[in-house]
């Protein structure tokens, strides 16, 4: 059987399944959520070691941003899974009394998953959980960029979780092109813009509502009047976690002049105090994912001030945590989304001129500001939009499950985690309903001035 022939007869199976009604109970649901968290408890070192394959990610990190992450998603899910399948019930007016109104969320079917390649496990499952908590089947493809994580779960997913109602399909772009042609129930992607507008274009072709989890040059603004110490360790955090392949790791930093020299030096501290005076070795340090990122990411320090850092090792793939200082705006490290350890200092004279810089940009998966003002705080929540603002830190508010992740404009579409994932793959079905007890005539032919009179009263 050809690729693309055995990946039209998965989905045709599991559409039966959905048919069948299986996918939609409550104890179906807890058993599969039980059943994924099994398999992440019970294979937490193999999953480990495919992401140290995969990136270089350290046990902390894989466990903290992936592995763990996925627990705690999973347990918030357990805990609150009945209440988010309860129907809502909402008021019902005047002409359709006797009658009740509720919302009934369902789920929508069979869905496609595609998963990027940076935080490889975590990307692909975390839809996934929130899709098997609405009830729906779905079909995983996760990216070949990150071979090890690929792999890894498509062995185990079938030896834990109902293979009538879930597949990994394992490849590139072609086989992504294969499953784009099938009239899925809903696409969740998660990846570049390039790519989102392919899977935009061929969602139309079935009428398929589309989640688009991309990306964008998230903006870091630092306010003289701030904790210059704790914002430089909460930075260097952010930006060099999984070596700056987050997408919402601060792409470029728009610091005020009089604390730019003093923020340098305490980067440089911090660098130095969580990676050590030779980060390219330190296992606490992930490496670029492949040669052409390597190379695209080591173009951005050409011809350029770098102000710390610089190192590379070419045969493991590693760039040091690095900063330029002051690149041309048309420089490609300021056009393009970096997505890797390359960190441009921009020098503002105020917090003004960095939110004037940032409000005249593409909208960003994230923004960030530190600042002692409430003021200029205020003035980040009201005036920049973005995907998710977080002042004072940087990418914390992944942590907090009521809060929903996903972007808008340029950065994506839909939002997920918590209750927002699980809204995202059910509908909310509108249901009214009636009663025989009274049967108002007011709105049956033939009409009359006094019906008409008493409608105008009831609309
Ligand atoms: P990508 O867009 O190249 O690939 C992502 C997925 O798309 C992979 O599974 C890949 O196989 C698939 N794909 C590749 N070519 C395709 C095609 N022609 N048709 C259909 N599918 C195809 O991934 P990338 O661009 O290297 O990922 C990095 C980007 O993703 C960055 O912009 C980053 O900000 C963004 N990102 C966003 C999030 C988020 O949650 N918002 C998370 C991680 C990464």
């Amino acid at each position: 059987m050809s690729q693309t022939h055995s990946i039209a007869h998965t989905f045709e199976r599991l559409q039966q399944t959905f048919q069948l009604g299986k996918t939609r109970t409550y104890a179906w649901r807890k058993a599969q959520l039980d059943a994924l968290q099994r398999l992440l408890t019970e294979n937490e070192k193999a999953l480990c070691e495919a992401l140290a394959e995969d990136l270089g990610k350290s046990q902390t990190e894989a466990w903290t941003t992936e592995v763990g992450f996925l627990l705690s998603d999973i347990k918030h899910t357990k805990k609150h899974l009945k209440q988010w399948m309860k129907p809502s019930r909402v008021s019902t007016p005047i002409v359709a009394q006797p009658g009740r109104s509720f919302i009934q969320p369902e789920p929508l079917g069979t869905v496609l998953i595609i998963g990027a390649w940076n935080y490889p496990i975590q990307l692909t499952l975390a839809p996934y959980v929130a899709a098997l908590a609405a009830g729906n089947c779905a079909i995983l493809k996760p990216s070949e960029l990150s071979p090890a994580s690929s792999a890894l779960m498509a062995t185990l997913i079938p030896r834990y979780l109902d293979g009538d109602a879930i597949s990994v399909v394992e490849g590139g772009k072609d086989e992504a092109a294969s499953l784009l042609e099938l009239p899925f129930d809903h696409i969740f992607y998660t990846g570049g813009d390039r790519v989102g507008k392919i899977v935009m274009q061929a969602a139309a072709k079935h009428l398929t509502p589309v989640t688009l989890e991309l990306g964008g040059k998230s903006p870091c603004i630092i306010d003289s009047d701030t904790d210059l110490a704790t914002s430089a360790r909460r930075v260097v955090w952010g930006k060099w976690t999984n070596a700056g392949q987050t997408c919402i790791a601060p792409d470029y930093l728009l610091v005020e002049r009089s604390v730019t020299k003093e923020f340098l030096t305490l980067l440089e501290q911090e660098i130095n105090r969580q990676y050590g005076a030779q980060p390219l070795t330190s296992p606490d340090y992930g490496r670029v994912v492949n040669r052409t990122h390597f190379d695209r990411i080591r173009g951005y320090m050409q011809q350029q001030d770098v102000v710390i850092g610089g190192q590379v090792d070419e045969a493991a793939l590693r760039i040091a945590p690095t900063v330029v200082l002051n690149p041309d705006i048309d420089s490609p490290v300021m056009q393009e989304e970096i997505f890797g350890p390359v960190m441009p200092l921009l020098e503002v004279s105020s917090v003004q001129e960095a939110f004037d810089f940032v409000k005249r940009r593409p909208k960003p998966l994230a923004g960030y500001l530190f600042s002692q003002r409430q003021s200029v705080q205020q003035q980040m929540i009201d005036e920049v939009s973005a995907g998710s603002v977080c002042i004072n830190d940087v990418m914390m508010f992944m942590a907090n499950p009521e809060l929903p992740f996903g972007g808008t404009g340029y950065s994506g579409m839909g939002r997920y985690h918590g209750k927002f994932g699980f809204d995202t793959f059910s509908h909310q079905k509108s249901v009214m309903k009636r009663s025989f007890w009274f049967d108002a005539a007011i709105r049956y032919a033939p009409s009359s001035a006094r019906k008409r009179y008493l409608l105008k009263k009831l609309l």
